[in-house]
Parts: structure tokens; C-alpha cells; sequence
């Protein structure tokens, strides 16, 4: 609890950006006693409610429906006359963000958190003026404004879209190309491609989905490509020219021409700390333009931290969270507290959907060299009845004569929700004969986890 009665500053805590992390920052930090404000230019739930992971993942259930009521015949349903309605669906999911970010801001007031509805810019390290021309103080500033689309610099940028953007199309186009290989490409990519639209990815490199084992990678690409979706690798983005039909040429190296309806942008993210006038609070940065900072998230300037995306650690929601947590706990709960980076599960919500934790194949034998690896290569039984030629793969990673699990990999449908049980398992640091002593849940796909020979 903080006893400020004659604190010198407005506030014993000003947050600038409320997403994932400031929201939870601020929260916790009221609920310890601190007096806090925060400011938002946009709206308050940020990337990951606003225009990220939530809206993102409705739109995947949207799209799934299609393999799902084109299998539905072979379970003896007879669906006539289906028909898909994008603006519906799109103006559902608007109405759960703007209900969500309802509730986001009530958690602040109802925590008795200041909220002002503009910019904030540091004067100096305990001053921040808001666009509306007020000046605040406070006792500490946390800096967690996330992070935006990368743009490539090229002739025509204009002319494309990012997720941001994707949210609120009038309407689906008959062609799109995405530009890149992450995350968000091939998420958006097995959106538009379910709800019909033609997709292309190109990306700079040869590979897709950095960071995940090859393997999936590979199984990915594999079932997309059959899905229908295109690709075209080592392809550096050229430039969009508008045709005289309105259509979007597209130039990339090594490539022809292609024309397209959209171009979506999804080529990494990059800090947000334009604007925010760090210079005049002497916050540095580091080579990426993100906010350095220690493992409390203390920036170089005693009173100033930062979390989130902004920090370019690791790019993920529930990270941002635990950041704002620990800073929180540690600032005004009296409990020093530092997030543990190991072990960090992960999703790519593509179809089928990709789940990972811990090391890759790859990395294990770098850097272990004592490692054996299990697989199970499977077809769900969902896909066997219904004549979907799509298999999982399951992939166990492990050290040392005692086998612990120093990995685990899955491609097929509902990974993540299974990922998310097995991820405990393995930040506990549990062998494979931890595994197999558990009997199996049948018939399920996540029996394969303890039935790999
Ligand atoms: P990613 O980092 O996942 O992928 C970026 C892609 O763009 C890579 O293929 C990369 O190629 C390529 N790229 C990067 N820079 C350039 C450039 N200058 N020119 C051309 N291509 C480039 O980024 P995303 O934008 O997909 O997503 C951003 C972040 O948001 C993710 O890293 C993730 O942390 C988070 N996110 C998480 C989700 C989830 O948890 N399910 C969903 C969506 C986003 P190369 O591989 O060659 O570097």
C-alpha cells in the first residue's frame, strides 16, 4: 500500500498506452494504493482487444464453419443453400470489441483509475503533457503503448492495408496478397482463404513461421498449399501500382507481376515511441527502437518502465500482462517481481492451428546435443470420416537419458487448447516417462502426447 499524502506529484502512477499490459499495470496498482492515471489515444483494450488476438480469433471460428459445414455432409447432414455474409460476421465481432472495451474501461474506473481520452507526451521525467493542453505529474510513469504494423517502405504502400484495417473491410476481396511469413500472415491467410478469397503469401525468405520447428513449418505449408492458399518465397517486396481497373499490381524480386484486390501488410511490428517525447525524459533505446529495460522493466531513468510490446522482449498478450503484473507488485505491492521468459507457450492460430513450447528439434540439438525426439504423425478421426486428407503431427522433444521434455510441438486441430495443459508439464520440467505413466484420454487427439513411441 502506498502512503502518498504528501506526495509533490498529481498521481503516484501515470500510465501512457492502456492495453494489455498498462490496464493490468494500472489495475494493480490502485489495488495497492497508488493513485493512478492513464492515457489512451485510441481505445481502451489496445492491439490485442481492439484490433489483434480477440477479433482475430472470432474471425477465425467465422471461417472454420466452412470446412465445417462442408464436412458436415459426410456425417450425414444436408445444409442447403449456405451462403456466408462477411458483413455480418464483421459487425459481430465490432459489437464484442466495443463490448469488451466496455468492460476494460470499467475495470478502470471501477479500480478508481484516472482515465484521459488523449496523448501524453513526457516534458521531463515526472511531466507529461496531454494533446488536450493539460500538464500532469507523477511520482512514476509507465510507459506501455505496444507496438504497430511494419510498412514496408516502397512505391504504392499506400495502397495496402494492415491487421489493423483487415477488421473493417467493406467487403471481402476476390484476391488478396499477404506480404510475409509470420504470425499474422498465415492467420489471415487461412481467414480469407475459408471465406473463399484467393490468397497469396509472399514472403523475403524461404521459410514461414520463424521460431516454430520445422517440421510444422513444413506440415503448414504442406496443407495450406493444398488448401488452395499460394506462396512465392525469397520474394522482397517491390511496390503496388493501381491499375486503370482498380485492381493492385504487385512488383517482388525473383517473381512476376501479380494482380490482386488487397494487399495486406503483415511484416512484423515495430515499438510505438514516435511522439512520446522520450528524449526530453533521456529514456533510451535500443538497436530495434524498442525501450530498454531491466528484468523489472525499469528503463535507464529511476522512475520511468515500460512493458509490452513497446519493449520488443517478447510480442505476446499474456506477456505484456505478467510485465504489467510484476511491474505493479513490485512498484506498489512491496513484492519484487521478475516474469520468467522460459518456457513461453505459444499459438499460431493458421488452419489447421499451430501450438508450440520450449525448444524446437533445431535448437535442442544445438544446443543440448543429448536429445531423442518422438513423433506421432496422425489423421483425426474427425478427419477420416468426414474424407479430409489433413494430418496432425505431434512432437515430443527431450534430454538426456532421463528424458526430460524439453519441447513440444503439434500441428492439427485445437493444438493450443492442448498445448496449453502440456505447457505445464513441461515448464515443470516433467519427463517423458511422466507422460507415459498417464493414462490416455480415448478416443482423443491429445492421447497421442502420451502414447509416442
Ligand atoms: P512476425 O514476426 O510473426 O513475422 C514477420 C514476417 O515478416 C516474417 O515472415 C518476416 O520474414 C517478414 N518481414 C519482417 N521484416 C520484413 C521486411 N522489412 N520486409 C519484408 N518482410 C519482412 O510478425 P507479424 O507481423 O506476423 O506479427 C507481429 C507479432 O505479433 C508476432 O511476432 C507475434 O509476436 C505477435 N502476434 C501473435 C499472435 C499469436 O500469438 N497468435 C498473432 C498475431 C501476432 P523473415 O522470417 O524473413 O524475418
Amino acid at each position: 500500500m502506498t502512503d502518498t499524502p504528501d506526495s509533490p506529484y498529481d498521481f503516484d502512477l501515470f500510465v501512457i498506452g492502456a492495453g494489455s499490459g498498462g490496464v493490468r499495470a494500472s489495475r494493480v496498482a490502485a489495488a495497492h494504493g497508488a493513485r493512478v492515471a492513464i492515457a489512451e489515444e485510441h481505445r481502451i483494450g489496445g492491439t490485442c482487444v481492439i484490433r489483434g488476438c480477440v477479433p482475430k480469433k472470432m474471425l477465425v471460428y467465422g471461417a472454420h464453419f466452412a470446412e465445417d459445414l462442408e464436412d458436415a455432409q459426410q456425417f450425414g447432414w444436408t445444409v442447403e443453400n449456405a451462403s456466408f455474409d462477411w458483413k455480418k460476421l464483421r459487425d459481430t465481432v465490432l459489437g464484442d470489441v466495443d463490448r469488451l472495451n466496455g468492460l476494460y474501461t470499467n475495470t478502470l474506473e471501477n479500480h478508481d483509475v484516472t482515465i484521459f481520452h488523449e496523448r501524453a507526451e513526457f516534458v521531463d521525467e515526472h511531466t507529461l503533457k496531454l494533446s488536450g493542453g493539460k500538464t500532469v505529474t507523477a511520482d512514476t510513469i509507465l510507459i506501455a503503448t505496444g507496438a504497430r504494423p511494419r510498412v514496408p517502405e516502397c512505391p504504392g504502400h499506400e495502397f495496402g492495408i494492415t491487421s489493423n484495417e483487415a477488421f473493417h473491410l467493406d467487403e471481402l476481396p476476390k484476391r488478396i496478397l499477404i506480404a510475409g511469413g509470420g504470425y499474422i500472415a498465415n492467420e489471415f491467410a487461412g481467414i480469407f482463404n475459408e471465406f473463399g478469397t484467393h490468397v497469396t503469401i509472399i514472403n523475403r525468405s524461404d521459410k514461414l513461421l520463424r521460431g516454430y520447428d520445422e517440421s510444422l513449418r513444413d506440415r503448414l505449408l504442406q496443407i495450406s498449399m493444398m488448401k488452395g492458399i499460394d506462396f512465392r518465397f525469397n520474394a522482397e517486396f517491390r511496390g503496388i501500382e493501381k491499375t486503370e481497373e482498380g485492381c493492385l499490381r504487385v512488383s517482388m524480386t525473383n517473381h512476376e507481376d501479380i494482380e490482386v484486390d488487397c494487399v495486406l501488410f503483415a511484416t512484423g511490428r515495430l515499438p510505438n515511441v514516435e511522439g512520446l517525447g522520450l528524449e526530453n525524459a533521456g529514456v533510451e533505446l535500443g538497436d530495434r527502437g524498442e525501450i530498454v529495460v531491466d528484468r523489472f522493466s525499469k528503463t535507464n531513468v529511476e522512475n520511468i518502465y515500460a512493458v509490452g510490446d513497446v519493449t520488443d522482449r517478447v510480442q505476446l498478450t499474456p506477456v505484456a500482462i505478467r510485465e504489467g503484473q510484476a511491474f505493479a507488485d513490485t512498484v506498489f505491492g512491496n513484492k519484487p517481481t521478475s516474469v520468467s521468459y522460459d518456457c513461453i507457450p505459444s499459438a499460431v492460430f493458421s488452419h489447421p492451428p499451430i501450438a508450440g513450447v520450449g525448444m524446437t528439434e533445431g535448437e535442442a540439438r544445438n544446443k543440448l546435443g543429448d536429445v531423442k525426439v518422438y513423433l506421432s504423425d496422425f489423421r483425426p478421426m474427425k478427419n477420416v470420416l468426414a474424407g479430409r486428407n489433413e494430418r496432425g503431427l505431434y512432437k515430443m522433444i527431450c534430454e538426456g537419458n532421463n528424458e526430460k521434455i524439453v519441447g513440444i510441438h503439434m500441428i492439427g486441430p485445437d493444438s493450443p487448447e492442448i498445448m496449453q495443459a502440456a505447457a505445464v508439464a513441461v515448464k515443470a520440467g516433467l519427463t517423458k516417462a511422466d507422460f507415459d505413466a498417464t493414462v490416455a484420454i480415448h478416443p482423443s487427439m491429445a492421447e497421442e502426447l502420451v502414447l509416442m513411441k
